[in-house]
Formats: C-alpha cells, structure tokens, sequence
C-alpha cells in the first residue's frame, strides 16, 4: 500500500492518507499531474483523444508522476471491485503493475516520441511495389480497454524517400499501442508512414482479433477483423492496388500467416 510520492506533491506539503488522496479523501483536482498536463493540453487547442500522441506536451520527470496517480486510481478501482488488497497477496502490487504497464508499455504511444526513424534520398529511383508484413500488432479498445491482437501488412510504391524495412514494425508498434478502434488505427499508421517516406503509393491491410469479442459480449472466438487502407496511386490506379493485395495474398500464403 506504499506509494512514490513525487517531489511536487511533497512541496504541496498534502497529507495523504493510505489511498494516496490528501486529507479529506478527496482529490484535490489542481493538484495532480493529470490536470496539469490536460490543462496545458487545453491551453495549446491540442487534441488529446485516447489514440493522440501526447508526448511533446509531457515534461520530464512527469511520466514518473503520472505513474503514481494511476497507480493510485487503479488502487481506488480495485477497492471498488471489493478486493480485500491489504490481504490478497496476489493483488498488493497490482495497481503499480498495472500503471506501469499502461504508460510504459500497452500505451506506450500515447506518451512515448516515436521511435527514431531515418529516411534516405531513393537514389536508385525504386520503383517496384513491395510488401512488408506480417508485422504482429498489439492494442486495445478505447471502448471496453481489452487487447486486439493482430497482423499487418504494409505496401509501398516508393516515392523520393525510403526507410529501412525494420522501421515500419517500429512504428506500427508505436501507433497500436494506444486505445484505439482498428479503423482509426490503420488511418493514423498510414498518416505517420506518409509522412515518414512520402510514397508514390501506400497499402495497408490489419487483420486482428478483438478480445471484445472472444472474452466478453458475443464470445465469438474466432471472429476476426480486417480493413484496409489505399493511398496515392494504390488508389487511383485500380491494376497496382491489385498487384498489392495480390503482394499480401501470397505472402500470406506462403507464411501461413
Ligand atoms: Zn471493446
């Protein structure tokens, strides 16, 4: 039942009680992290949507607070769910675990930069479509917060700039890893890519597995969702949008994917 309190809030001179909430019991809303970074957010007209990046608007050290409210949050959420957590050993840390891995891992991509990724002049001029894939995916729902487990595939007609393949799995994974619904997701990961590269054409195909569906509502286990996204010439020219499907197509087969 320990927490970190950060530094500021001991300059707050507050007095917590075991739930980590100052005296009264009450949050003191002014006071928390959450609030001065929303407020900042507010501020700057900046969207923060739970499939918005918000990292260049954290400010070192915050993460680590930001870390100790959640923490604090979920305690209060599991002592709403009547868990005895001063003595179920099982549960103890669960609320530290479970922070941590919201901000530093499953929603990572919301308050993490994206990972570096450098692009070249296409100095050989490249033409030929080619595929990438599949790249495993990993989210959530924004609706119900349970994982949706995937495959993706990428298909660039190259235009003045190139990466190397290993980046699109780096910021496919920093693009899932937020709350999302998976058409918004495979919107976003072909904006970031567009931006990145500047392709001639770009594909993308996500097939993913909905744990809103498998483990709750419909129980359905093996319903699967698949969308796609065509931008560029992919769009206009109905034979190359072919040709990359058919691209997918095989290397689906061939992996069993
Ligand atoms: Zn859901």
């Amino acid at each position: 039942m320990t927490s970190i309190i950060p530094a500021s809030s001991k300059d707050l001179g507050q007095h917590r009680n075991r739930n980590g909430l100052p005296g009264n019991g009450q949050p003191k809303n002014e006071n928390k992290i959450s609030e001065r970074i929303r407020a900042r957010l507010v501020a700057e007209d900046v969207s923060f949507l739970a499939n918005d990046n918000i990292a260049e608007h954290i400010q070192p050290g915050e993460l680590k607070e930001l870390e100790v409210e959640v923490a604090d949050r979920v305690r209060e959420l599991l002592q709403s769910l009547v868990i005895d957590i001063d003595n179920d050993h099982n549960t103890q840390e669960t609320a530290e675990r479970v922070a941590r891995m919201y901000l530093n891992e499953v929603f990572k991509g919301r308050f993490y930069e994206q990972p570096d990724v450098t692009s070249f002049p296409n100095t050989k001029d490249l033409d030929e479509i080619y595929t990438v894939g599949p790249i495993t995916v990993r989210s959530a729902c924004s609706h119900h917060l349970v994982p949706i487990l995937g495959n993706c595939w990428i298909g660039i007609k190259p235009g003045s700039r190139v990466i190397g393949l290993s980046k699109f799995a780096r910021v496919a994974d920093w693009v899932f890893s937020r709350p999302h619904i998976q058409e918004e997701a495979v919107m976003i990961l072909a904006d970031e890519i567009e931006r990145l590269c500047e392709p001639k054409g770009l594909g993308i195909i996500v097939k993913a597995q909905h744990y809103c569906m498998k483990w709750r509502g419909v129980k359905e286990p093996n319903t699967s969702m698949v969308n796609s996204v065509v931008r560029g010439v992919f769009r206009h020219d109905p034979s190359l949008k072919q040709e990359f499907f058919e691209l997918v197509r095989q290397q689906e087969s061939t992996l069993g994917a």
